[in-house]
Formats: structure tokens, C-alpha cells, sequence
């Protein structure tokens, strides 16, 4: 772990969360329902997507603070893995937009279009880039094996469990399988695992606590993420 580095990604976080409360805030809908466009306290139009809090009476838009402290550990703890290599930014870019889906998720259960398919094109032009600057071809054809391989894995996983993982699930596993390959097979399969690993803890310590029934969904979302973030955090170790 690269402190100075941990230390820059904390302080970038910051900001980058602030970013993202305008989008979270839009898109934390049911599916099928339009994006938020009106404030919640003073019902005034939101003009700007990106923004933080209301034009009008000034309200934060959604938990002020929530969304900051969250980009602030997840770049950390990236910046702090990846420092200067150029595939970095890459991380960096799911790392933060997974913190806004991971939010939305656990809100209405639901992983918009919206933000997961421009996230494509980023993504395989910010790891097309790291290859060019490393002079490595071989990890981008591994990162888009890898992309493949786990939203395949996950539309096999939904066609055998209809209700459990919906299209967002699918389309974030792709993403995370891009970034996830990059580093590697036994990353990969780390992090798929991880995944569900995560989820079956915490579904165990809610029906013990009664907080949920064997028959309810759960978003996965934050699942997928976090077993994602742990193994490609505990790669080349
Ligand atoms: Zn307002």
C-alpha cells in the first residue's frame, strides 16, 4: 500500500462523492419511473444533474456526507494499490461509479442503464490506454476475456434463478469482470467468489435477525462490488 498515493485517492474521493449525489439522487427511482427532477424539500426543479444540493432552498440532495466518505475510502484504498501505474485510472473510474450504484442498489434495487452502459466504452478506453503506455496487449485481451466470462457467468446464474439477479447485475458484472481479468484469472475467480461469499454472510445475519424473510430479494449489487474490491486489493500480494 502506497500511503502518499492511499492519501491523494482519500482526498480526491471527496469531491468525486459530491459529484456523484446529483446522479444518485436522479436515478434512485423505481425502474420504469422518470429520474428525480424536483427537490424533495421545496419541490423546485433540480436543474443540473451533477449537482450536490438544491438551486432553490439550498438542501443537501440525499445523506450529505454518505456518498464523499464512501468514494473517499474506495479511492483511497485504489490509489493506495495501483499508485502510478496507468491502469489505475481505470480502477479509479469503476471504483467511483461503483459507489454510486452500489447507493442506488441498495435504495430501489435497481443498477440503471443510465450509468452502467456509458461505463463500457470508458472503461475499455482507459484500459486500451494503460495497454498502449505499458506496452502490454496481453492483459487487455485477458481484461475483455474477463468481461465476457463473468457477465456470461451472471446471465447463466439469472436464466437458472429467475428473480434473483436482474440485467443491472449482468451488465455490472461485465464491468467488474473487465477490471477484474485485467489482473489476472485467479482474480477473476476471486472476486466472483467473494461476491457471493459476501452476500451469503450478510443474508445469514439478516434472516438470523429477522430482518428479512428466505423469500426476499436482496440487492446484489453491493455484493458483486465488494467482492470485486477485496480481490483486486489483494492481488499481487
Ligand atoms: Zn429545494
Amino acid at each position: 500500500m502506497n500511503l502518499l498515493w492511499a492519501a491523494g485517492g482519500a482526498m480526491a474521493g471527496l469531491p468525486v462523492g459530491t459529484g456523484l449525489r446529483g446522479a444518485v439522487f436522479a436515478l434512485s427511482v423505481p425502474g420504469g419511473e422518470p429520474d428525480r427532477t424536483t427537490c424533495p424539500s421545496c419541490a423546485a426543479p433540480v436543474r443540473h444533474w451533477l449537482a450536490g444540493r438544491c438551486g432553490h432552498c439550498g438542501n443537501g440532495l440525499g445523506t450529505v456526507g454518505a456518498l464523499e466518505l464512501a468514494t473517499a475510502a474506495v479511492l483511497g484504498l485504489l490509489l493506495g494499490r495501483f499508485g502510478p501505474q496507468p491502469a489505475m485510472v481505470a480502477f479509479a473510474f469503476l471504483g467511483a461509479l461503483g459507489v454510486a450504484l452500489a447507493a442506488i442498489d441498495m435504495a430501489v434495487q435497481r443498477l440503471p442503464d443510465p450509468l452502467t452502459l456509458p461505463a463500457f466504452p470508458v472503461l475499455v478506453t482507459l484500459l486500451a490506454a494503460a495497454a498502449v503506455i505499458g506496452h502490454d496487449g496481453g492483459e487487455l485481451v485477458r481484461a475483455l476475456l474477463g468481461g465476457v466470462a463473468l457477465a456470461g457467468g451472471y446471465l447463466l446464474l439469472a436464466l437458472l434463478r429467475p428473480g434473483q439477479l436482474g440485467g443491472g447485475d449482468i451488465k455490472l458484472a461485465g464491468l467488474a469482470g473487465l477490471t477484474l481479468g485485467w489482473l489476472g484469472w485467479p482474480t477473476l475467480l476471486a472476486g466472483a467468489a467473494l461476491g457471493f461469499m459476501l452476500s451469503a454472510v450478510v443474508s445469514l445475519g439478516l434472516l438470523a435477525a429477522r430482518r428479512i424473510t428466505l423469500r426476499s430479494a436482496i440487492c446484489f449489487g453491493p455484493f458483486l462490488l465488494g467482492g470485486a474490491l477485496l480481490a483486486v486489493l489483494a492481488s499481487g500480494w
